[in-house]
C-alpha cells in the first residue's frame, strides 16, 4: 500500500469480495441488534458499572458507593444494562447481587479496554 489516500480512486471493487461477505454475513437484525446494544454502551456511568462488575459482583449499594450515585440511578442504569443482557442477578438473602451476563459480556470489556490501550493492536507509527 503506497497511496496516502484513505479511499480508492475511482470506483473499482474487489471482484467476489461483495458475494463473499453476503454468503457469511449475520441477518441485518443481528447486526442493527449490535448497533443498539453498543449505544447502551455508550453512556460513560455504564461503562463504569460493567468495569466494575468485571472486578467484581456487587450489590446496588456497592455500585452507589463507587460511583457516588443514589440508589434509585444505579437501579435505573442496571434495569437498562439488564434489558440489553449484560448484566444479571442472582438473591442473596436481602441483597441482589449484579455480576456481567456472561463470558461474552467479560471478553467484549476486555478487549475493548485493550483495543484502547493498545495491547495487541497496531498503533500507528506516523506517515512515512
Ligand atoms: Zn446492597
Ligand atoms: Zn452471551
Amino acid at each position: 500500500m503506497t497511496n496516502n489516500s484513505a479511499c480508492c480512486t475511482g470506483h473499482n471493487p474487489t471482484p467476489g469480495a461483495v458475494e463473499q461477505v453476503n454468503k457469511k454475513s449475520c441477518p441485518e437484525e443481528t447486526l442493527d441488534d449490535l448497533a443498539a446494544t453498543f449505544k447502551i454502551l455508550g453512556e460513560p456511568v455504564r461503562i463504569k458499572i460493567l468495569h466494575a462488575l468485571s472486578i467484581s459482583n456487587l450489590c446496588v449499594c456497592d455500585l452507589s458507593d463507587l460511583l457516588g450515585m443514589t440508589h434509585s440511578a444505579i437501579s435505573h442504569q442496571l434495569r437498562i444494562l439488564r434489558t440489553a443482557r449484560m448484566v444479571r442477578f442472582k438473591k442473596d438473602g436481602r441483597r441482589a447481587i449484579y455480576s456481567l451476563n456472561d463470558k461474552h459480556v467479560e471478553i467484549i470489556m476486555q478487549t475493548a479496554l485493550a483495543h484502547m490501550q493498545g495491547d495487541g493492536c497496531e498503533i500507528p507509527q506516523g506517515d512515512k
